[in-house]
């Protein structure tokens, strides 16, 4: 293969740590069920594995209804009451989009022509003499243009005159009750077909097997097409007598949730009602909803209007809805969606792992309690997975003391204080991993002794009492040395094997039958590189490298730690003084990194 699709072919995984626990176990499956059970549940309530589509509709309506009124007509001078019908044609209006109008009140102004005659009298319009009127003044408010005179409207009130249609409308208040107060029985058909052109569905609210003689009910006929308008504002809870006077605006909402599986199927209207104007008719400065609206006629040769202030109540029809239908894809979007949820086991039993793990065995405020049973328990699963990685700066080093359990972390300069000195972070011991030792099984057999040669360790001692007059002042154990290296770096090899006075780490056993046994170094070598052949010039210094990282490895247990740690100068000189350079200096440690 060539080079360049090495790197493409490959996959990276996470490795995973199990922690074998009925507790965890069960809290992880618990919260498995409750996940499962939720998203299923919310798949099948919500059919999220539909593909929804808003509808598309057109609508229709037909309203129908007559009612009688009584009307006030000024015929010959003289007030009259006439009863007159009014039928579909007469207070329905045709409006633009998904709305109707019905008219429940109005205000008629009759035989309007065009001429000059004083305005209605009100606060603005009322005038004392000419000079309160402008002539071509035009009051936005006003019926008509102002001629500049002040004439007698009625008795003795006087206000501007104007060129208007001809007499002004009266300000009058809407008349109470609502001359088609019983509009309230008129009825109106919807006619509401929707389509839902992704699914490539159509249907209609008036099916065939309908019954047309209906009327809406919200219980007993809800799929009625046919509603009676009082009906309506009774489901808002108004009262249509009151919003008759004024007008208003009523919402008719169609909503369409269809479910167009072939198995499921369902796709049928539901109708609810809105009142969308201000209710508070009383406050609102405008209140209700009114027009105008002229017919016009002739009469004698003269163009002549009646004026209609009409007042009535808007429909607007609101269709929404959505239909919906199975698809693949979206199952599989909403599946892929939910499948992170599953990992809330795992961010819940972590968060219990860490929380209690240090924070309640780390402080020791509960020395025996029976939260700290269970917090040692996560402190240990907390260790087996967390490999905690200090960042590898030029100034991080290790030191071990052989007086101490723990290691001690240094992480600053130095600055020519010694090792020694320097207090460090407490860092716990790695546990001793014995297996590594296990593949050494030279190590623990004696050579046999050469007769006539004493034991290594008698030596050893005599030399450490011979010596011990000349340690330098940082040494607790006798056996230090002063370091070779120039000013400024010898403070790092000023570190003693003890912190404290007594027994050397040297005349231990395993130092000397691991570090500095040279056939066990030897075979460390080889075990590196099985087929090394040492010539006479390198073997001391390979060997003496090695024995540095035996004693790493053996007093700071991980790799990790041993890169950085510090050798004490007692062990570094009888290392080198096992393995001795034939001439120049020693350089000492260098941070591999
Ligand atoms: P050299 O053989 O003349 O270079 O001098 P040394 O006997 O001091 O050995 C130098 C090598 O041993 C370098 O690779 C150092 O990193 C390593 N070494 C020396 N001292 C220490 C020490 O205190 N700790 C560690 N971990 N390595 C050391
Ligand atoms: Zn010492
Ligand atoms: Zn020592």
């Amino acid at each position: 293969m060539p080079a360049c699709c090495d790197d493409l072919f490959q996959y990276e995984t996470n490795k995973v740590t199990r922690v074998q626990s009925v507790n965890y176990g069960t809290i992880k499956w618990i919260i498995h069920v409750i996940v499962f059970s939720y998203v299923s549940f919310a798949l099948v309530s919500d059919k999220l594995y539909q593909r929804k589509e808003p509808v598309i509709s057109s609508v229709h309506t037909k309203v129908k209804g007559v009612v009688e009124v009584k009307e006030e007509v000024v015929e010959n001078g003289k007030k009259k009451v006439v009863q007159r019908v009014f039928d579909t044609a007469d207070y329905t209006f045709p409006l633009q989009g998904n709305s109707f109008f019905v008219m429940t009140n109005f205000l008629q102004t009759e035989g309007q022509e065009q001429g000059l005659c004083p305005q209605y009298p009100t606060r603005w319009t009322l005038c004392a003499s000419d000079r309160g009127c402008k002539k071509g003044w035009m009051d936005p408010q006003s019926k008509g243009i102002q001629t500049g005179r002040c004439i007698v409207f009625k008795e003795n009130q006087k206000t501007c005159e104007v060129s208007a249609w001809c007499p002004t409308e009266a300000m009058e208040e809407a008349p109470r009750p609502a001359l088609l107060n019983s509009a309230e029985n008129f009825t109106v058909l919807i006619k509401n077909n929707i389509d839902f052109p992704g699914h490539n569905y159509t249907t209609r609210n008036i099916l065939p097997d309908i019954n047309i003689t209906c009327t809406f009910h919200k219980t007993q006929n809800p799929l009625c097409p046919i509603f009676r308008l009082g009906d309506i504002f009774r489901e808002t809870g108004d009262n249509f007598s009151e919003v008759a006077i004024q007008g208003g605006i009523m919402g008719i909402e169609i909503y369409w949730d269809c479910n167009l599986d072939s198995w499921s199927h369902h796709c049928h209207p539901k109708y609810s009602f809105r009142r969308l104007d201000d209710k508070t008719t009383n406050e609102s400065l405008y209140p209700g909803y009114n027009f105008r609206y002229a017919k016009y006629y002739k009469e004698y040769g003269i163009e002549k209007r009646t004026l209609i202030k009409v007042f009535g109540i808007r429909f607007d029809i609101l269709v929404f809805g959505t239909g919906g239908k199975f698809d693949f894809i979206q199952l599989i979007v909403y599946i892929g969606s939910t499948l992170s949820y599953f990992g809330l086991a795992t961010v819940f039993i972590d968060l219990l792992i860490n929380t209690y793990s240090s924070a309640c065995c780390r402080s020791h405020v509960y020395p025996r309690c029976r939260c700290c049973e269970s917090c040692a328990v996560n402190e240990y699963y907390y260790r087996k997975k967390c490999e905690p990685v200090v960042e590898p700066k030029m100034t991080l080093k290790y030191v071990s003391f052989v007086d101490e359990s723990h290691i001690r972390m240094v992480d600053e300069q130095l600055l020519g204080r010694s090792l020694q000195d320097v207090k460090g972070e407490k860092v716990p011991r790695p546990l001793m991993d014995f297996t590594d030792l296990t593949r050494l099984p030279l190590s623990l057999e004696d050579p046999a002794p050469i007769p006539g040669q004493p034991e290594q360790i008698q030596l050893l001692s005599e030399e450490v009492i011979s010596r011990s007059g000349s340690t330098p002042g940082w040494c607790q154990c006798g056996n230090c040395l002063p370091s070779q290296l120039p000013e400024g770096l010898r403070c790092l090899e000023e570190l003693c094997c003890r912190r404290k006075p007594g027994a050397c780490i040297i005349t231990s056993e395993p130092f000397q039958k691991l570090i500095l046994a040279r056939r066990v170094l030897h075979f460390l070598l080889l075990y590196q590189e099985p087929l090394l052949v040492l010539d006479a010039d390198s073997t001391n210094s390979r060997l003496r490298h090695c024995a540095y990282r035996c004693y790493a490895t053996w007093r700071f247990g991980s790799p990790d730690l041993a890169d950085f740690a510090i050798l004490p100068s007692c062990c570094r000189w009888r290392i080198r003084k096992e393995f001795p350079k034939s001439r120049g200096q020693y350089s000492g440690f260098k941070s591999p990194y």
